[in-house]
């Protein structure tokens, strides 16, 4: 991996980023299954005014905020060059954990809280919730909330289900264990491979005021998507920075607590 950030300016400023012929970055068909991982069809149902204060997808329109999340989090190959461009930007940003990415990159997580990021609940293995009993998501989302107690000392209470899939008898599970339930309403598609030009115009084409991003650090990604992911951040953070966007928390942003 090569990445590095343009320390004198976003070369996509200059048009040289979305110049490359073999990609139409405003070409927004996907090359690869857009439900095989969060982006389900439920996404469209509208549990934000069937669960008020309790499930979002997005803050107020009132104010140009943004809010990055990075699900399935982390991995150890990508996380430093991420932690590195949000530092780099001063932008803080909102970590959706797996308790088994949590496991395995312990460090990581620990970095990721000490920067001060937040870090949220994201199940242990990354079920579909609406397949499992009420004590199998209570089992996958305890079992995160104290792995990342056990390595940084603080319990979560918000939590994004896994490919956004929820129906009632889990989104219920979720909030009686005391969490806010988070979804998002841009997807980047980073996840699915294509390219960081493609990702960043995505992006900015689907923002509006008060947006949650979905984006991903996954441990169990491909280098693939962590590149495109890494290469689209900076542009993304700028262009947005230049139209005038205030990158924020999701707890921030809905007004609501981390911990
Ligand atoms: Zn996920």
């Amino acid at each position: 991996m090569n990445f590095r950030y343009n320390e004198s300016g976003p070369s996509f400023i200059s048009g040289s980023a979305i110049s490359d012929p073999n990609h139409d970055p405003f070409d927004s068909r996907q090359p690869f299954d857009s439900e095989s991982r969060d982006s389900y069809e439920n996404q469209k149902a509208d549990w934000p005014s069937r669960y008020p204060g309790t499930i979002y997808r997005q803050g107020s329109s009132e104010y140009r905020l943004a809010a990055l999340t990075f699900d399935d989090a982390p991995d150890s190959l990508f996380a430093p060059v991420l932690l590195e461009i949000l530092g780099h930007y001063r932008v803080k940003a909102t970590f959706f954990c797996q308790g088994d990415c949590v496991q395995k990159n312990q460090g990581m997580v620990e970095r990721i809280a000490k920067e001060g990021h937040i870090l949220a609940n994201h199940t242990f293995h990354h079920p579909d919730l609406t397949t499992l009993r009420p004590e199998q998501i209570r089992a996958e989302i305890q079992s995160t909330e104290t792995e990342i107690y056990r390595v940084t000392g603080l319990r979560t209470k918000l939590f994004r289900p896994p490919y956004g899939a929820l129906n009632d008898e889990s989104a219920q599970v979720a909030l009686a264990m005391g969490y806010k339930l988070i979804l998002w309403n841009v997807d980047s598609m980073d996840w699915s491979g294509i390219s960081g030009p493609t990702i960043t115009a995505r992006v900015v084409a689907n923002m509006v005021p008060g947006s949650i991003i979905l984006m991903h650090n996954a441990c169990t990604g491909s280098v693939q998507a962590g590149s495109g992911m890494v290469q689209s951040l900076p542009y993304i953070i700028e262009i947005l920075k230049e139209q005038g966007y205030h990158f924020v928390t999701v707890p921030e942003m809905l007004s609501i607590p981390a911990y």
